[in-house]
C-alpha cells in the first residue's frame, strides 16, 4: 500500500494520491498535502496528462511559468 509522503496515511480509494513524475513520491491530492488550492487539484484530476511535481522537486528545478498577456489593455 502506498502512503502519503506529507502526512503519512495511506493512500485510498476515498483519498487519492498524486505521485511526483520526478522522484515518485506520492501524497495525498488534497490541499493539506499538496500545497495547491483546490482548483489546481481539479485542473490536474481533469488533465489527459497528469504531471506533477512535489515540492522538494520543484525547489530544485527551476521552475517555468507562464504569463499570459492579453493583447488588449482594458
Ligand atoms: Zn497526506
Ligand atoms: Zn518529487
Amino acid at each position: 500500500m502506498n502512503k502519503c509522503d506529507c502526512c503519512e496515511k495511506l493512500i485510498t480509494k476515498r483519498r487519492p494520491g498524486l505521485e511526483c513524475s520526478k522522484c515518485e513520491k506520492i501524497v495525498h491530492a488534497s490541499q493539506a498535502c499538496t500545497n495547491l488550492s483546490t482548483k489546481q487539484i481539479a485542473a490536474l484530476r481533469n488533465a489527459d496528462s497528469l504531471e506533477w511535481t512535489c515540492k522538494e522537486c520543484q525547489r530544485y528545478t527551476s521552475i517555468r511559468r507562464s504569463y499570459i498577456i492579453p493583447e488588449e489593455e482594458e
